[in-house]
């Protein structure tokens, strides 16, 4: 989303009349597109805008450069930045991202602390110009911000505010603009893409489904996009629809993000998920169910407070059970102004780190046996660039979202090719180009 974002604002930042530039020294504005999910990652941006100011004191350039924040810190913190860090000119809310450009005006004219969280206004322009896109191949498509599930161990609700849908229509548009470009794939992006809820059903009409977002799905792949990802799934709306409409459109990617959190209903709920284990099983049951092989990513939270022994093998148990391609593990830790930093009953650090070092050993093991079933099969991959560990080699990503390295033979960045996978890595595909290239 942060990316997404920022090529949103660069957008409407050149529109304006604005040229990006390729150090912080040189430049007149510095934004600073700011995470607050980690408490770390907040802290980090702090001491940047310190460094930023140093330089532009030492660096003889006339003037100061304006200096703002946006995004998801500047929403939470407010006016305390121009406080703590009175090197900051302007702060730029989660929903301001569009009035950017006279926000500066108002800065560069004189005035102080300039300061917009307001809401998003209506008929605003969500569309990012394909130059400020960080690849010419796979463009990030917003399809829903902000989140209504308040899970207690989390920042988003605050951060992001309340859900609000695109129109149908205009994700619609975008996609088939962005095909006519020559991209090749598009991630439909949201904190939780399956509550998608536009407003109207304008756009939807003649495409078939149990859930607005399904119904969008299919209208996405009717554009004839050759590869269509989406990310994040929340379990209580994952309606098994979605697997009906992966198995109905072939350009809709074989990879489910679908994040559980927690093995434990204890803990679950006390992270109020709003799902149980069984509810979540029930959503696996249905994509292991495909006649498709759709390939299962999670998230797990290792050392919320209050877990015990028994929840931590409650978790091990599902995740033995559900055998995921991919899983992000985080050991848990407190974020100010969610719910779940007032609980007492914290699990000591060095549990924390060895429930992370026993479930990531788990996931290694159930993921050798993953990959290495791969080995003998063909992928369709999407080549991104030249291997960072050997000029011979082409990297990219199947369209079961798993990265595959293969020997070069003069492939382009932006092809979509054939690899036979021949050897399976910790965390990548290795394989041969096939004589006959994909489309
Ligand atoms: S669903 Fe829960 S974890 Fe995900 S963004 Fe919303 S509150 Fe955060």
């Amino acid at each position: 989303m942060n990316v997404a974002d920022t090529e949103r604002a660069a957008t409407g930042l050149r529109n304006a009349g604005y040229e990006l530039t390729a150090s912080a020294e040189a430049a007149d504005v510095v934004l600073f597109n700011t995470c607050s999910v980690r408490e770390r990652a907040e802290q980090k941006v702090f001491t940047r805008i310190g460094e930023v100011r140093h330089q532009a004191q030492h660096s003889g350039k006339r003037g100061k450069p304006l200096i703002g924040v946006m995004g998801c810190v500047a929403q939470l913190e407010g006016d305390a930045i121009f406080q703590n860090t009175p090197a900051v000119d302007l702060i730029i809310g989660t929903r301001a991202t569009d009035r950017i450009p006279s926000l500066i005006e108002r800065a560069r004219g004189g005035e102080a602390d300039v300061i917009d969280l307001g809401e998003r206004q209506e008929g605003e322009f969500w569309e990012v110009s394909p130059a400020e896109r960080r690849s010419p191949y796979v463009a990030f498509v917003p399809i829903i911000e902000g989140c209504n599930k308040f899970c207690s161990f989390c920042i988003v609700p605050y951060s992001r505010g309340r859900e609000k849908s695109r129109s149908a229509l205009e994700i619609v548009a975008e996609v088939q603009r962005l095909r006519s470009f020559g991209y090749k794939e598009v991630h439909l992006i949201g904190q939780n893409v399956n509550s998608y809820r536009p407003l109207s059903p304008e756009g939807l009409e003649r495409y078939a489904g149990a859930t607005a977002f399904s119904r969008l799905l299919r209208a996405v792949a009717d554009t004839g996009m050759q590869r269509i990802k989406f990310t994040t799934s929340f379990p209580r709306d994952f309606h098994p629809d979605i697997v009906a409409a992966l198995e109905e459109c072939p350009n809709l990617c074989d990879w489910i993000h679908l994040p559980v959190q927690s093995g434990s209903n204890r803990i679950l709920k006390a992270m109020r998920r709003g799902h149980s284990t069984d509810d979540y099983l029930r959503r696996v049951d249905a994509i292991r169910g495909s006649k498709r092989r759709l390939s299962l990513t999670s998230d797990i939270i290792v050392g919320f407070p209050g877990e015990s022994e028994d929840d931590f093998e409650d978790t091990m148990r599902l995740v033995r059970a559900c055998e995921y391609d991919g899983l992000f593990i985080f050991k848990y830790s407190k974020r100010t102004g969610t719910p779940a930093a007032m609980l007492a009953d914290a699990v000591p650090e060095g549990e924390k780190t060895a429930r992370f070092l026993a479930l990531e050993e788990l996931q290694s093991s159930l993921q050798n046996k993953i990959y290495n079933d791969y080995t003998g099969r063909t992928v369709s991959v999407l080549v991104e660039r030249e291997s960072a560990r050997s000029s011979e080699d082409m990297t990219g990503h199947s369209t079961c979202h798993k990265v595959v390295n293969f020997r070069s033979q003069q492939t382009a960045p932006g092809e979509i090719v054939d690899v036979l996978i021949s050897q399976a890595k910790p965390y990548s595909l290795y394989g041969e180009l096939m004589s006959g290239r994909a489309a």
